[in-house]
């Protein structure tokens, strides 16, 4: 198998590690590259915190290394409480405009949305299923809706990237552009994690409805003599339900959950560790 996925044997580095690579921002928005940057995306969309919301005052946020992770729950010490869904732990800086972060980037977010919704009601069953059905989700619309949900994960590890100090892949660009349909240097797969599950299951057995958003630390690979990124991984759950995203510069042919009406969802385990 092609997939560069299954294959890397690349050195990854997190945090501190990575700052020899990083970039000074131009401090304009990485999309169009031409407006002022003054719009925050959330690293966690804000229709899945109002969904956690619920009747609760506040939802919890804590962190383990790099790790990221939101509760909506209560009685963990160590843990701060977000208020609202403008607080900083939820978005990333500053890095679009106004139009990208809006209007061209809506239809992305509406099928995110839809396909969030879908998660959050089937969780459960989602556990024991080997694959999505896009087509009960989207109906006779699910390629284009799901290359738009594909679009805003996009988006989404674009924000990552630059928050984390570097430049946006021009693929990226192009695909947000709608200039192709298949993103060949980054790999979108849909994933359980068994951890997380068990988590919830032990927090509920407390009485502690441990719902959960979940960010998984970013890292990145680099090239030590042009001294630049040449790949970046992360992830984002809802609940036990991910999907990763894995960057690698020069990867052709990614097989990405977007093309599939029925793509498969890994156990994390099943993926490599970053
Ligand atoms: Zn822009």
């Amino acid at each position: 198998m092609s997939d560069p996925l299954w294959s890397d044997r690349s050195t990854w580095l997190r945090g501190d590690d990575l700052k020899a690579y990083r970039v000074t921002s131009s401090g304009l928005c990485w999309w169009c590259q031409s407006a002022p940057a003054t719009t925050r995306e959330h690293k966690f969309k804000r229709t899945d915190l109002d969904q956690m919301w619920g009747d609760s005052k506040y939802l919890l946020w804590g962190s383990s290394g790099d790790d990221r992770t939101i509760w909506d729950s209560e009685g963990f010490g160590r843990l701060s409480q977000i208020r609202g869904p403008k607080s900083d732990v939820a978005r990333f800086k500053p890095s679009m405009c106004l139009t990208c972060n809006g209007k061209r980037s809506q239809s992305f977010d509406e099928s995110y949305v839809t396909f969030s919704r879908h998660v959050w009601q089937h969780m459960d069953r989602l556990w024991k299923a080997g694959y999505f059905d896009m087509s009960k989700i989207y109906g006779n619309e699910w390629q284009s809706r799901v290359l738009e949900v594909a679009r805003y994960f996009a988006k989404h590890c674009a924000c990552s990237m630059v928050d984390a100090g570097f430049e946006v892949p021009q693929s990226v660009i192009k695909f947000l552009d709608g200039e192709t349909s298949r993103l060949e240097d980054m790999h979108f797969v849909i994933f359980k994690d068994p951890q997380i599950r068990r988590y919830r299951r032990r927090m509920k057995e407390i009485g502690v409805a441990a719902g959960g958003l979940h960010i998984e630390p970013a890292a990145g690979a680099v090239s030590k003599s042009r001294k630049c990124l040449t790949g970046y991984s992360c992830a984002y759950l809802l609940g036990f339900i991910g999907v990763k995203y894995y960057w690698r510069e020069g990867a052709r042919a990614s097989d990405s959950f977007y093309l599939h009406q029925k793509p498969r969802i890994y156990r994390r385990e099943e993926l490599p560790p970053i």
